[in-house]
């Protein structure tokens, strides 16, 4: 006879694989079903920037508890706290920045504006170009290529089942809860938990669910290995450069430029009309990058609905049916947000409040 687990989470990235790990140490039977391998969504590709300088700013609080997260995993999913600034070229940018980022301050971010003076001093190498410039000692970056190797590490010591290369492509409800099938084979639930990242409108539709989310299709870059350049995270005003250099000399280069394709076709295409001014930008804050070349660059999908905001909660009449994505920055807000989520499924009072997923957009 078939075991019929008290939970199958659907999606074994950071959001699937955190929020599994509160639900098996809170005694649910916990299965996570999985198209590819664990951490190769997303959360496997992305540029591992932990920025509180980049978030909204009612995302902070989620954020910096988010950092936390991130300092306790340490060493094993490549942690550093480097600090980290962000930039403004001109008046117009600067005036963003002075906005953006006192808000940010005010929600609780560890933010100062610094002086050239300051900011030459601690990274020689920028532009002489910049006009104002904010910084936090909070930022920093983990290693995507590790996180996912954490996770299944974790989920292996919490017990919880996992199968990957399982796509989902059915679910029914019955009288046991759901039934998910992937064509071969077929896992019964009690309850449901989406965390599918940019795959996460398909999946909601085989409940019937009709949720607004969009896919994005982020792109990131990395150059061959370079004497020291950069000591810190380095981001823009407009939010549209991240950089950082890596302990062994490559330099990652994101900032949200778009890529072409959709989620059903794979992780994408990198597009020329996006790339290059992503990397002319990175040239322009890091002259010397002119001189190195870039090795790789790729894509991948994130989702988010219209406010911007996450889907954490309940469906709407669906008792037992969970969604967990959309996450702005959701590397950084993951491993905590996925906490959240787990203590609301086991009946426990989420520590702050989730985002119901069906909300009034508008
Ligand atoms: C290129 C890129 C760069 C980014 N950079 C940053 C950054 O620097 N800092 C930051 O904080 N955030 C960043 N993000 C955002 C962050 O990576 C995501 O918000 C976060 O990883 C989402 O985690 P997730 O678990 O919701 O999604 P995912 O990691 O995508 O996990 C969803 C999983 O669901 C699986 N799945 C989908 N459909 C099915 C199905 N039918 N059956 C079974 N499994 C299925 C997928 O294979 C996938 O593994 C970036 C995103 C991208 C794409």
């Amino acid at each position: 006879m078939n075991v019929i687990f008290d939970i199958a989470v659907i999606g074994g990235g950071n959001m699937g694989c955190g929020a599994a790990i509160r639900l098996a140490e809170g005694g649910m039977r916990t299965i996570i079903l999985e198209q590819g391998d664990i951490g190769q969504g997303a959360s496997g590709v992305n540029a591992g920037t932990l920025s509180l300088q980049i978030k909204r700013v009612k995302l902070m609080p989620y954020a910096i508890k988010g950092h936390e997260e991130w300092q306790n995993m340490g060493a094993e999913v490549g942690f550093h706290k480097t600090g980290g600034y962000t930039l403004a070229f001109n008046d117009r940018e600067a005036e963003l920045l002075y906005e953006r980022m006192t808000l940010k301050k005010e929600a609780g971010a560890n933010i100062s504006f610094v002086s050239d003076k300051e900011l030459i001093e601690k990274e020689p190498a920028l532009a002489r170009k910049v006009v104002a410039a904010s910084y936090c000692g909070d930022d920093g970056y983990a290693n995507s290529l590790l996180s996912g190797q954490y996770y299944r590490k974790k989920i292996k010591q919490s017990g919880i089942s996992f199968l990957e290369k399982f796509k989902v492509i059915q679910i029914r409800e019955n009288s046991d809860g759901f039934e998910i099938s992937s064509g071969g084979q077929t896992v019964v639930a009690k309850r449901l938990l989406l965390a599918c990242g940019g795959w996460m409108k398909d999946i909601a539709a085989m409940i019937g669910a009709d949720l607004p989310i969009n896919a994005r299709i982020n792109t990131v870059s990395v150059t061959e290995r370079a004497p020291r350049l950069l000591n810190s995270i380095i981001g823009h005003a407009t939010g549209l450069l991240t950089m950082k250099q890596k302990e062994n000399g490559t330099v990652l280069i994101g900032g949200g430029w778009q890529g072409k394709g959709t989620p059903e076709q794979g992780r994408g295409n990198v597009s020329l009309e996006t790339l290059i001014p992503n990397l002319q930008l990175a040239k322009f804050a890091l002259p010397k990058l002119s001189k190195i070349r870039i090795v790789r660059s790729w894509t991948g999908f994130e989702a988010n609905v219209p406010d911007f905001y996450p889907l954490a909660g309940r469906l709407a009449n669906k008792e037992n049916v969970f969604v967990l994505g959309c996450v702005r920055g959701g590397y950084t807000i993951g491993p905590y947000i996925s906490k959240l989520m787990g203590d609301y499924i086991l009946g426990r009072q989420p520590e702050m409040p989730l985002f119901d997923p069906s909300r009034d957009f508008k």
